[in-house]
């Protein structure tokens, strides 16, 4: 088991994973960092790109969209994955997130929930307004994550 990386340590690329893609891994971080320039952030001044990728080499990108009411705010992560699911999108193998921050963000404990509902073992590498990217598998993010499997009567593997 991989354990997540500790603060300032930089996580290793899963360069196994990416040299089988279509899109590279610095590919997906340069399309998360173009979609967080269209982010809608007047409040927090923090833009976010998250792009996802597919098994078949499809992306889906998302940003933040902020809200005068706060509450209704939707991250990054979120709004990529309803792209995704709207257009048809196949197995999710990896998202890149960018920020327009120093300092490398995670996803929120909400979207790692999101996330988690649609691609258990997806590749997460996130991204800060320097060149330092990090990365990591759903499940460090998300340990022990409920799922459909804690449903009464659903079985892992079942369509949700
Ligand atoms: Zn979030």
């Amino acid at each position: 088991m991989k354990l997540p990386p500790t603060t300032g340590e930089r996580a290793a690329s899963d360069d196994a994973f990416w040299s089988g893609q279509s899109v590279s891994r610095d590919e997906l971080l340069q399309a998360a960092r173009a979609v967080a320039t269209r982010a809608h952030s007047p409040y927090s001044g923090v833009c976010v790109g998250a792009v996802l990728l597919d098994r078949e080499g499809r992306t889906f990108s998302g940003c933040n969209v902020e809200n005068a009411s706060y509450g209704l705010t939707v991250c990054a992560e979120r709004n990529a994955i309803g792209r995704a699911v709207a257009d048809g999108a196949g197995e999710l193998v990896a998202v890149a997130i960018a920020t327009n921050q120093d300092r490398v963000l995670t996803p929120c404990g909400a979207c790692r929930q999101v996330l988690m509902e649609f691609a258990p073992d997806l590749v997460v590498v996130c991204v800060g307004s320097g060149a330092e990217a990090l990365e990591w598998r759903m499940g460090e993010l998300l340990p022990s994550a409920f799922n459909k499997a804690d449903l009464p009567g659903e079985a892992q593997g079942d369509q949700p």
